[in-house]
């Protein structure tokens, strides 16, 4: 089977789904972006042109482009205008039973070609694959945060995900510029488990020091200026949002048998509970504004 990749579907138009739908339509592709209201699909659109904008700003995207890079997005309340896909990468919540039940529509709506991928954090593609008829066309394809900017794509191989399946998104993450790696289908890939202690005992050291913000704000910098990392643990969680990291983090506890080492933390919970999620909701562990 040969693949030519011309039309993308993305589902959820959330902090993922947006920047793997500006991306692929900045690279030529057509775009066509799918979430469950309205309101939510013009919020992502705001977001692209602002990213459109910031690209231009910096010099890595001519002025004129910008209307062309919007034409070849399109934005859809209904599953079924994506039928016609080349490939469907879903960036819904990591919650695998609406992520099963997804895919399973997807299934008997796309055409048999269409490749259906997923950008999971955690979860596994076997399973993914497992609710659909066509096991051997279902991989990962992990993008990272902030999409436009990240190398790095973790390409996720399934148990009957087929070579050509395989070799097809690798080809497809090269032609949008990154670096793909072949990741086993474990619990976190290879970057969310080694990523899992660094939020880990950050939340541990914050909880023993009673929540204080000069400890939080030490930890950051500390990571940063001595560590070498690009961010500290909580301004990443942040930007990642408390509720997908508290959720990755349950789900790769829970995937390996509830492991200590991946406890998820009372305090990520507290923050989901009080909807603190981060720069999305403009507070998490620090405040931003709008
Ligand atoms: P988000 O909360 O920002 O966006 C999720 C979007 O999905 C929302 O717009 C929501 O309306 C939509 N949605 C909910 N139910 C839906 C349904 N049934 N059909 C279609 N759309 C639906 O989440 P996100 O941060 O974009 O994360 C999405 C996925 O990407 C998760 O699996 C997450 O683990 C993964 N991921 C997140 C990051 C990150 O840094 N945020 C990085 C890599 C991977």
């Amino acid at each position: 089977m040969t693949f030519d990749i011309k039309t993308i579907g993305i589902l959820g138009s959330g902090t993922m789904g947006s920047g793997i739908a500006q991306l692929c339509a900045q690279q030529g592709y057509e775009a066509q972006l799918y979430d469950i209201d309205q309101s939510l699909l013009d919020n992502a659109l705001r977001r692209i042109e602002a990213g459109l904008q910031k690209a231009v700003e910096k010099g890595k995207l001519a002025a004129e482009q910008v209307p062309l890079v919007l034409g070849r997005l399109t934005v859809h309340t209904q599953l079924s205008d994506l039928a016609g896909c080349d490939v469907v990468i879903e960036a819904i919540p990591e919650d695998l039973a609406l992520k099963q039940d997804i895919f399973k529509q997807l299934d008997s709506l796309c055409k048999p070609e269409t490749i259906l991928a997923s950008n999971t954090s955690s979860l596994s593609i076997t399973a993914l694959g497992g609710a659909t008829k066509r096991p051997q066309q279902v991989a990962g394809l992990h993008f990272f945060n902030p999409v436009p900017v990240m190398k790095l794509v973790e390409v996720i191989r399934g148990q009957r995900t087929s070579d050509e399946t395989m070799n097809a998104l690798t080809g497809f993450a090269e032609s949008l510029g990154k670096t793909a790696v072949i990741a086993k289908d474990t619990p976190g890939f290879i970057v969310n488990r080694v990523a899992r202690p660094f939020y880990g005992e950050a939340l541990k050291m914050l909880g023993e020091h009673g929540s204080n913000p000069d400890m939080l704000k030490t930890i950051d910098t500390v990571m940063r200026e001595a560590g070498g990392f690009k961010m500290g643990p909580f301004e990443l969680m942040d930007l990642i949002g408390i509720d997908v990291n508290f959720a990755v983090t349950q789900s790769v506890w829970s995937a390996y048998f509830q492991l200590s080492r991946y406890r998820p933390h009372p305090i990520q919970q507290r923050m989901v509970h009080a909807g603190l999620l981060g720069r999305k909701t403009g507070e998490g562990f620090y405040q931003y504004e709008s």
